[in-house]
């Protein structure tokens, strides 16, 4: 971890909002915008450039603040840490085909790519003063949010559907958040959060809600151009509940183009979702640039199982501009595709990341994509927070043992 050990300067310039362009102060506490949308992170990326190259950035080791100018944090004191890896990306020739890779992001702390998130947030949040912190979760925000949050001494209370898987919500109790399961969807322990920040009790950190954890998802795509050698993959294929990482990710490809890092190609970005629970999938087949509510939302994909997002619009805009598509799968294949990249290759991925590869199959059935292309897979979390198949075998070491048919 060399790359907190030194201040250096950041480039922080102001806020946007991501709808109406009105301007808002930096180093202030902000939520969302006036119009009630999220706000966006502005640098002086001219000044940037102009103090740190490419190659100096290439130089350092490879973890996420290396990133550091390009992120919202102004004074190294107010980082927090506990070892956010570059995460490494994972041929599976076999489960999904020669051009393909998974950026693994289950070897992230808290087993999930929402440290990405919830690090900035939290680091930024210490850095404004916030002393306590309220959170609807599906179980990975919520277990970043009460690491890190503990780690800097801030309280955090968390709210999660009363079906979030167990090891969830209890990682969150270890990691010292208190946590409720709630009667109701992520959105309902929403308006639980939402309605305690309307009364002044707590800092609400929903997703998008609070500017900067778009910035923590921002290095997925950062680190995806230094790992290409600043060339980007033809296509992502990327789990979208709140679509934090893909919003991100447009940013921050936008962000190193204008610092003259990368050229003007963009990879064709699909937001994948569980047909159980596909707002946005269902708004871009229309046409729309919001996204309604998707009732009685169901998937084993808890991750993904986010009826409405209020960056809705961002994550449509960013597929339609990239010339990707919004793509649903079933649970079926999402657990076959699970299934078929631990058997073939060796590697677990969680329900989300079987529905990346789940959809980039179908993808290449209907010649959406090309085999020949390079194709990025985003496995978001640990297969290993989530229930296994039984594994049912027993061997009575005191009985005639049959090795043939061990
Ligand atoms: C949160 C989460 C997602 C969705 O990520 P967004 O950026 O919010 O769309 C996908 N998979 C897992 C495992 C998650 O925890």
């Amino acid at each position: 971890m060399t790359n907190i050990t030194t201040d250096r300067p950041t480039f922080v310039t102001h806020l946007e909002c991501s709808l109406t362009g009105e301007r808002y102060e930096a180093d202030q506490l902000h939520g969302l915008s006036r119009a009630g949308r999220p706000l966006l992170v502005r640098y002086d990326l001219d000044a940037m450039g102009a103090s740190l190259s490419r190659d100096a950035l290439a130089a350092r080791e490879t973890d996420l603040w290396r990133w550091r100018e390009l992120l919202p944090v102004r004074h190294t004191a107010n980082i927090v840490s506990l070892g956010e890896i570059e995460t490494p990306l994972i041929p599976i020739p076999r489960s999904g085909g020669a051009n393909v890779v998974v950026k693994d992001e289950g070897r992230l702390p808290t087993g999930s790519f929402k440290a990405r998130g919830l690090v900035m947030a939290v680091a930024t949040a210490k850095e404004l003063g916030v002393t306590k912190i309220a959170m609807p979760t599906n179980g990975n925000a919520g277990a970043a949010l009460a690491a890190y949050a503990t780690r800097v001494g801030i309280e955090t209370i968390v709210f999660c559907p009363d079906d979030t898987p167990e090891v969830n919500v209890r990682e969150i109790a270890a990691q010292g958040a208190r946590v409720w399961r709630v009667n109701g969807l992520i959105d309902d322990c929403g308006a639980i959060v939402g309605k305690g920040a309307a009364e002044g009790r707590w800092f609400d950190f929903s997703t998008l809600k609070e500017p900067y954890r778009i910035e923590g998802k921002k290095t997925m795509g950062l680190e995806l151009a230094a790992q290409g050698g600043w060339t980007l993959p033809d296509a992502i294929f990327y789990p979208t509940g709140g679509g934090t990482g893909l919003i991100g990710m447009w940013k921050a490809f936008d962000e190193l183009e204008r610092l003259g890092w990368i050229g003007s190609a963009r990879p064709r970005m699909y937001a994948v979702q569980a047909s159980g629970c596909a707002p946005i999938v269902r708004a871009f087949e229309a046409g729309e640039e919001h996204a309604e509510r998707w009732e009685d939302a169901s998937t084993v994909a808890a991750g993904i199982r986010v009826p409405r997002a209020v960056g809705d619009f961002l994550i449509l805009r960013a597929v339609r501009e990239s010339g990707g598509q919004a793509l649903a799968v079933g649970d079926p294949a999402i657990l076959q595709a699970v299934d078929d990249c631990a058997r073939k290759d060796g590697l677990l991925m969680c329900p989300e990341g079987g529905a990346t590869l789940a959809a980039y199959k179908q993808a290449v059935k209907t010649g959406l994509v090309d085999e020949d292309e390079r194709v990025v897979l985003f496995n978001c979390a640990t297969g290993l927070k989530y229930p296994l198949p039984p594994a049912p075998w027993t061997l009575d070491r005191h009985a005639p043992i049959d090795f043939d048919a061990l």
